[in-house]
């Protein structure tokens, strides 16, 4: 038996106003509607979307991507997780990221023979490692070969340095290539479209210099993967992509609320809240709820509460929220729902996202990756 405020927030049936605050709260609603833009968005442009767990690394939010978002397969960031989403029977994953250490090499290559697992390369003698592994476990590894497409984060060098490394992988027994990851991460939360577009208009041509280069080896490449919530529009239209990668579309978050939407797309809606109760009042013109650093993270911003124009949260110390509320709205045991400023590592501070419909808890489901960063 788990009890309700200290294994979990809420129970099936109980009314929003019942449940244990801080929760991590998902409003079904908008997070279908969220699915359903996606999903037509790409049937318009012809490419496939692999949608990324690293936002909320809950399974049930991941089937339904597969079942009804039109996804074809998902991404993970990290081994641990991509191993949580296969127990919970998802069979095709992509970890977007390199995999090196040798006791995770193993894993992954243990991983490979009991799903289709993908995972990126940047560097021969990586490679070579992951090969003995999946040799070792009779496993094929899919590798897609990353580029630096000009995040200047992980990834090769576009053009003949990416080529090589592609030619060396179909070389190596155990191990497919299967394509190239090229995703640009700082240009998705640029605010203005035009320059956003620059960006990305950086990353095809490095990702075309790359095609050529393979060509020129007759390297076959079946999927060229990458993309995000901020950008996936141009990655689409290219011609040059066949999978996007995007994650926050489901959800949304203040930064993502920040940025000019992409052109001729209907907006997606905040879906994931933090749900907190008002505390304390004793200072007039102010209110402090029960949501504070250990249940939101900050790293892009502090929250801004749902619907309310009036009230701004303006400062988080571990457990407490402090709002702003000149008028004196807000009285204790008040709840608020704040839309939390990034929600991928805000997810990764709960154990159960609480799945509402209106004024009504559903669904709980459990985000079984959460604390899953190895
Ligand atoms: N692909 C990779 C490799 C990422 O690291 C991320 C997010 O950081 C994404 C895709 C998804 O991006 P978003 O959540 O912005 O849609
Ligand atoms: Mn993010």
């Amino acid at each position: 038996m788990s009890t309700v405020g200290y294994d979990i927030p809420a129970t099936i049936g109980m009314p929003v106003a019942e449940v244990e605050t801080p929760a991590l709260i998902l409003d079904l609603a908008a997070f279908n509607e969220n699915l359903a833009i996606m999903r037509e968005a790409l049937a318009r442009y012809g490419v496939r979307l692999r949608a990324h767990g690293k936002a909320h690394k809950c399974p049930e939010a991941a089937k339904r991507q597969l079942l009804t978002g039109g996804a074809t397969g998902i991404c993970c960031q990290k081994l641990s997780e991509a191993e949580a989403f296969a127990n919970a029977g998802i069979d095709d994953i992509l970890i977007a990221n390199e995999v090196t250490q040798p006791a995770k090499i193993e894993r992954l290559a243990a991983l490979a023979t009991r799903i289709r697992l993908g995972v990126c390369v940047d560097d021969k003698a990586a490679a070579t490692r992951l090969s003995e592994a999946a040799t070792r476990h009779g496993a094929n590894i899919a590798c897609y070969v990353e580029v630096n497409v000009g995040a200047g984060r992980c990834g090769i060098a576009a053009g003949t340095p990416a080529a090589e490394l592609a030619a060396h992988i179909a070389e190596l027994p155990g191990l497919s290539f299967e394509g190239l990851q090229a995703y640009h991460g700082p240009a998705q939360h640029i605010r203005g479209l035009a320059e956003r577009e620059t960006a990305i208009g950086g990353a095809l041509d490095r990702v075309r210099e790359t095609l050529a280069a393979l060509g020129a080896r007759c390297i076959p490449c079946p999927t060229v993967t990458g993309a995000g919530t901020g950008s996936f529009a141009y990655e689409a239209a290219s011609g040059l992509y066949q999978e996007m990668q995007a994650g926050t579309y489901a959800f949304m978050d203040v930064d993502y609320g920040r940025i000019e939407p992409l052109a001729g797309l209907t907006p997606f809606r905040n879906s994931l809240f933090v749900l907190a109760s008002i505390m304390s009042t004793a200072i007039p013109g102010q209110a402090v709820c029960d949501a504070g650093l250990k249940s939101l993270a900050v790293d892009s911003g502090l929250p801004s509460v749902f619907g309310r124009g009036d009230i701004v949260y303006t400062g988080a110390s571990d457990e407490h929220g402090v709002i702003r509320d000149p008028d004196g709205t807000l009285k204790i045991n008040d709840q608020v729902r704040l839309i939390p400023g990034h929600c991928d590592p805000t997810c990764n501070l709960y154990d159960h996202m609480v799945v509402v419909e209106g004024d009504r808890v559903v669904d709980i489901w459990t985000i079984d990756a959460r604390g899953k960063s190895f």
